[in-house]
């Protein structure tokens, strides 16, 4: 049988690519209408009085369902009162048994941007403290995630993750688990041979190093890759870790939104209770996915890795 001819009819040389963590099929198409700027989504501006009818800010702890717990509070303080960090709530309208919602500061902070470190780590032990109690009742795994922007998903514009306890890993994970076993795993693969101009900044804790880069294979413009360099599959282990890398993240938005302008993204730990190399994956949400991402599972992505990079590297912060 004679290979597949990749050359298109233009002359050009269309290559798809498979993403050595998911297996995910990936074409970079740049496209010279896709400068900085060109990209169709953006993140809505406030609206006005966005902040006084804010449910998730402090002083409106009535309008949530009554919290789970909360973090840093107030000495003597009541539940569903002021004085809190972090709070977490159950969400309002849950599409799984157990499903949360992370208000990440008490004061109405509009994007993970805006988050300071320190709040960042107690971010990263609520996920923790939120996993442990997951274990606790026979759940398997958590699934965090971000979503920013209506255009990711979000119904309300102040930061928050949302937190799903499910019975076992979710597809996504469940698909990676076999490409990240110790010994062959595609992610310490990836960091070691990764090209020095794809990474962004890195973090260290100790003898620790928590790296993020653009993701050589992203299916998205500007997708970003967050993981420890070392191998380790349970990021709720080290809530100091976790939460530098959720900072790394947040530089990654601060980046991200100099050079484009704010911006709707998705963003999500990916993490093992069994053998694995955990990971966050960060995917603005500037472009539309259609039929050939969604019906055939090729994804077209038409900034390349290191041009995403270049741009990122020098946006003004
Ligand atoms: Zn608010
Ligand atoms: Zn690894
Ligand atoms: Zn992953």
């Amino acid at each position: 049988m004679a290979s597949a001819d990749s050359t298109t009819e233009h002359g050009a040389t269309a290559q798809i690519l498979s993403d050595p963590l998911s297996g995910r099929k990936v074409i970079f198409a740049p496209s010279r209408t896709k400068r900085p700027g060109n990209f169709e989504a953006r993140r809505e501006p406030a609206t006005p009085g966005e902040a006084e009818k804010c449910p998730f800010c402090e002083g409106r702890e009535q309008e949530t369902p009554p919290e789970l717990f909360v973090l840093g509070a107030a000495n003597g303080r009541e539940p569903d009162t002021a004085g809190w960090k972090v709070r977490v709530v159950p969400n309002l309208y849950p599409a799984f048994a157990r499903q949360q919602v992370v208000v990440h500061t008490p004061t109405h902070t509009r994007s993970l941007a805006d988050v300071s470190d320190e709040q960042l780590v107690l971010i990263a032990e609520s996920w923790a403290e939120a996993a442990e109690r997951a274990w606790a009742q026979g759940f398997d795994h958590l699934l965090a995630a971000i979503n920013e922007g209506k255009a990711a998903g979000a119904t309300l514009p102040h930061s928050h993750s949302q937190l799903v306890w499910l019975e076992q890993a979710p597809p996504e994970v469940a698909a990676e688990v076999s490409r990240l076993q110790r010994d062959s795993c595609a992610l310490c693969a990836l960091l070691t041979d990764l090209d020095p101009a794809l990474k962004l900044a890195e973090r260290k804790l100790g003898d620790r190093t928590v790296s993020l880069a653009v993701a050589p294979t992203g299916r998205a413009p500007y997708e970003l890759l967050i993981a420890p360099d070392d191998h380790q599959p349970d990021a709720f282990g080290s809530s100091e870790l976790l939460g530098a890398a959720l900072a790394l993240a947040a530089e990654g938005v601060r980046r991200l939104n100099a050079v484009e302008d704010p911006s709707p993204f998705n963003a999500w730990l990916h993490n093992f209770q069994g053998d694995g190399h955990w990971h966050i994956e960060l995917v603005p949400r500037l472009n539309t996915f259609a039929a050939i991402e969604l019906g055939g599972g090729i994804f077209i992505n038409t900034l390349l890795p290191e041009e995403a990079a270049a741009r990122l590297r020098e946006a003004p912060l």
